[in-house]
């Protein structure tokens, strides 16, 4: 490669493109396509990834500035998921240089180090020689310092740094550098035995402790940590510099991988023999496997259907012809029970990858998939871009999840990702769910468009598996309406059914899982004789409780105040908060069943690393009576013993102003009964209502999704929703009110006129084209820490291409945004509507 055709990470609008550099002689083996460099770029020095090379330079080549740096010996990233990147900007419409590093490990966003040396022909002053002696002697024998590292030691010396730079008798360099490395540990090793021996005898009797060194060495050969030795062997780490320096011994950095798993033991697990109905199911997806060819499934399986088996025997397959697979999970720290049985099955294959890991352990991780020492990758949503040189298989777990569509830019859906990245890699992709979304099920029947981009609609291959493993029944649902419960005089949280069953399981011995669906049900506090809510002075939104700090905090910001002992607007005393939060529930089931043994899982109880894992492991041993969550309890867990789920306030989140409120709730609902009668024992559900009749909650009782997901299709057909019509939506966010309202009716305006152009009108419900921009107005959240925030809503149908609409408006607003500092943040296909 002469000319490398670089993108530097500098994320705006405007530099987003390619700029050409030359590749000196000296990095000429190591520039590839997918490459991280550090290029010289507007007087400083940036990482940037290698596109590919360009034959002709866009420029004059004598102008082009030479590649400073190579960062990695192996590109981080392959060819196909350069191509995904490009593709993901045009899908999204983002900077490439976002959705290139969103590919990246955190480790490997690298940042810029300045290091100062002496100038060559630097001439000190007799007086800088004597007041600054020791610093110029570290500079001159010592190398380029680090700016940042010198000036945090010794910030007295920033001045004379300033000045010596200005007056050039310091040379400033720049380099881009990891933010994490590869972990070294210090090995040491023995030589061989009879060495070993012979050096033993030769060392005098009076060197105690390096003769104990050797003694252990000769009974443990192997090599070992310094560290460990030192311990192990009671010497100290000077003993066995001393016998390193003699050359008896060698002592070397060695790479060493954090494992997040090292201390645990997974048993092994052997393949179930299938049942009928999973061998019907899995058969077209190994064919798939083994013809090497793309497609794309819809594994449509009730809770406790053998889905999860099917993914670990597909894999299976995959791995038998030294092909890869990736699976994602919505949110691994809340599963680790998957992770176990992918371990259990796969061992050291398998790679995980979590938000819950460190930076330096999801690296490692990383890397023993791009260095093809694993061959299985799990995690959460970005693990779909996981760096696999011959993936043969992908599957989403739980597809309908709203996790795996990312929030911030890049506004990727990692359904859409894994789908390109299956075309590309001619490998199957396996969506599976027991509630599927509306776009993947719609697609799958036929009574839908396709789902994804708009010239590439996918329509999965639909596999239903309607039946729980060896004739286990579907748990029996009952809807409890709480208003009769409050007409019986019946005031307390739990209604007389919920009780009694509680009661039954303890004293059964039994286990419950308890959800508190505390969406948009926050701990509030309200003041009963005015109506004061506490809200967020910077973000508008209603500030949550924490009793154990007793303040108020905003979910958003931070902001955090003291809980008020009288209303802040009318002094009244009668101030107090307002929802169920987990705590009350706590509370109150320790008030109704003394002594009952209660686990509370929320975001309160599992900041800490690991307390998941915790909480669970203590539960399945059948510490604790009650599992009580929120939305955390509903996914994934498998515990023989539970034989009863409860939920509180199940239309909690049926009222907020989001189209797919009801999906939702359905989702929600159908997942967390099918936490209960996964084993030999039946289970039972329990659903508190005020609104037994809405049809999102009533279809829950019969397990319908076929008659939930056929009425709730129609309604989005006739609105023009997802998945007949498409959304896009423009955030605006700045201090100023007016500047907001004037440039979101501007992009009203142009994409209004864009559409006239290309013969589209919004109100027309007898053409199958249409497409109408609404707003601008207040976003759901109107302020976010002292922005005022406006948003356009584009929603289009049919053969409307508004992406490329909404590009072009961006680009011509792009400057105005600039100048006035006005954030501009679109998102295609947006999945959560607040
Ligand atoms: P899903 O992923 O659909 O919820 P799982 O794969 O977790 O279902 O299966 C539910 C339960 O049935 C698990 O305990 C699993 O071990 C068991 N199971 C799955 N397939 C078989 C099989 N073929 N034979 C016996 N038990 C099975
Ligand atoms: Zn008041
Ligand atoms: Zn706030």
């Amino acid at each position: 490669m002469r000319i490398a055709r670089v993108i530097v990470d500098v994320p705006s609008r405007e530099t987003d493109r390619p700029f050409d550099y030359l590749v000196p002689e000296r990095l000429a083996e190591w520039v590839e396509t997918g490459s991280r460099v550090a290029v010289p770029f507007g007087g400083r020095t940036l990482q940037g990834i290698v596109l590919g090379s360009a034959e002709e330079a866009e420029v004059d080549r004598s102008r082009l500035k030479p590649i400073a740096d190579v960062l990695d010996a192996v590109p981080p990233l392959s060819e196909e998921l350069v191509e995904i990147g490009r593709w993901m900007s045009r899908r999204w419409l983002c900077p490439l240089t976002v959705s290139l590093q969103a590919m990246l490990p955190a480790a490997l966003k690298g940042k810029t180090e300045k290091y100062i040396s002496p100038a060559p022909d630097a001439a000190w002053t007799v007086l800088e020689r004597s007041v600054y002696a020791d610093f110029l002697h570290a500079l001159e024998s010592g190398g380029p310092l680090k700016l940042s590292q010198l000036l945090q030691q010794h910030p007295e010396r920033a001045d004379a740094v300033k000045q010596w730079l200005k007056q050039g008798k310091l040379e400033e360099r720049q380099k881009v550098e990891d933010r994490l490395s590869v972990k070294t540990v210090l090995t040491v090793f023995a030589p061989p035995e009879a060495a070993l021996r012979d050096a033993l005898a030769a060392i005098p009797a009076r060197a105690a402790k390096q003769r104990e060194l050797l003694a252990y060495l000769l009974e443990h050969p192997e090599p070992i940590a310094q560290a460990a030795l030192a311990e192990a062997a009671g010497t100290t780490t000077a003993a066995i510099r001393a016998l390193a320096d003699k050359g008896i011994l060698e002592v070397k950095a060695v790479t060493a991988e954090r494992d997040p798993y090292a201390d645990r033991h997974f048993a092994p697990s052997a393949p179930l023999p299938l049942t009928p109905a999973q061998r019907e199911a899995f058969a077209p997806i190994a064919e798939a496997v083994e013809r090497r060819a793309h497609e794309t499934f819809l594994l449509h399986g009730v809770t406790g259907s053998g889905k999860t088996e099917i993914y670990l025997q597909a894999i299976d397959r995959a791995l038998s012809q030294g092909r890869e697979a990736i699976v994602l999970v919505p949110e691994i720290a809340l599963t680790p029970q998957m992770v176990e049985r992918f371990k259990s099955r796969f061992g050291a294959r398998v790679a995980v990858l979590h938000s819950r890991l460190s930076n330096g352990e999801r690296y490692d991780e990383w890397r023993k998939i791009r260095e093809g020492r694993a061959q299985v990758a799990v995690g959460a949503r970005s693990a779909v871009f996981a760096p696999f040189a011959r993936l043969g298989l992908l599957i989403i777990d739980e597809e309908h999840e709203t996790t795996y569509k990312q929030e911030e830019s890049p506004k990727y859906h990692a359904r859409d990702v894994a789908v390109m990245r299956g075309r590309l890699n001619g490998a199957a992709v396996v969506l599976g769910s027991a509630t599927p979304s509306l776009e993947t099920y719609g697609a799958a029947i036929g009574a839908s468009p396709g789902f994804g981009d708009r010239d590439e609609a996918v329509r999965p291959v639909y596999i239903p598996l309607p039946e729980r493993v060896a004739d286990r029944p579907l748990p029996r649902v009952s809807i409890i309406d709480m208003r009769e419960e409050l007409r019986l005089g019946n005031r307390a949280m739990f209604s007389r059914a919920l009780a009694d069953a509680l009661r039954t399981r303890l004293e059964r011995g039994e286990q419950t899982v308890l959800l508190l669906n505390r969406r948009g049900y926050a701990t509030f506090v309200m003041c009963r004789s005015c109506g004061f809510t506490a809200t967020c002075p910077h973000c508008d939104i209603a500030l949550t409780y924490h009793r154990g700090s007793q303040n108020l905090r905003c979910h958003y910001c931070g902001y955090a105040e003291r809980e008020p002992d009288k209303c802040p607007s009318c002094e009244s005393p009668h101030i107090r908060f307002f929802g169920t939060g987990t705590q009350k529930v706590e509370e109150a089931l320790a008030e109704t069943f003394p002594g009952i043994r209660v686990i509370r899982m929320d975001v309160d109880t599992t900041t800490e690393k690991g307390s998941h894992e915790r909480w669970l492991t203590e539960f399945r041993e059948r510490r604790a009576d009650v599992l009580l969550g929120t939305q955390m309890v509903a996914k994934g867990l498998d515990f023989p013993y539970v034989t009863l789920v409860g939920v509180l306030a199940a239309d909690a989140a049926l009222r907020l102003p989001d189209f797919r409120a009801a999906e939702r709730t359905f989702q929600l609902l159908t997942q967390v009964a099918g936490r209960a009668g996964r084993h030999e024992l039946p289970g039972e559900v329990i659903v508190q209502t005020y609104e037994p009749e809405h049809e999102s909650i009533a279809a829950v009782e019969h397990h319908d999704y076929r008659g939930f997901t056929g009425r709730e299709l129609g309604h989005r057909q006739a609105l023009g929703y997802p998945p007949y019509g498409r959304l896009l939506t423009l955030t605006l966010s700045h201090e100023q009110v007016p500047l907001l309202l004037s440039m979101g009716q501007t992009f009203a305006t142009r994409m209004r006129e864009r559409a006239a152009a290309a013969g589209v009108r919004g109100d027309d419900s007898s053409s199958d084209r249409a497409a109408e921009v609404l707003g601008p107005v207040p976003s759901p959240i109107p302020r976010l820490k002292d922005r005022y925030r406006f948003q356009c809503m584009v929603k289009y149908r049919g053969d409307v291409d508004a992406r490329a609409w909404a590009a072009e408006t961006l680009k011509e607003l792009a400057e105005t945004a600039k100048r006035h500092g006005v954030q501009m943040s679109v998102d295609v296909d947006p999945q959560m509507m607040l």
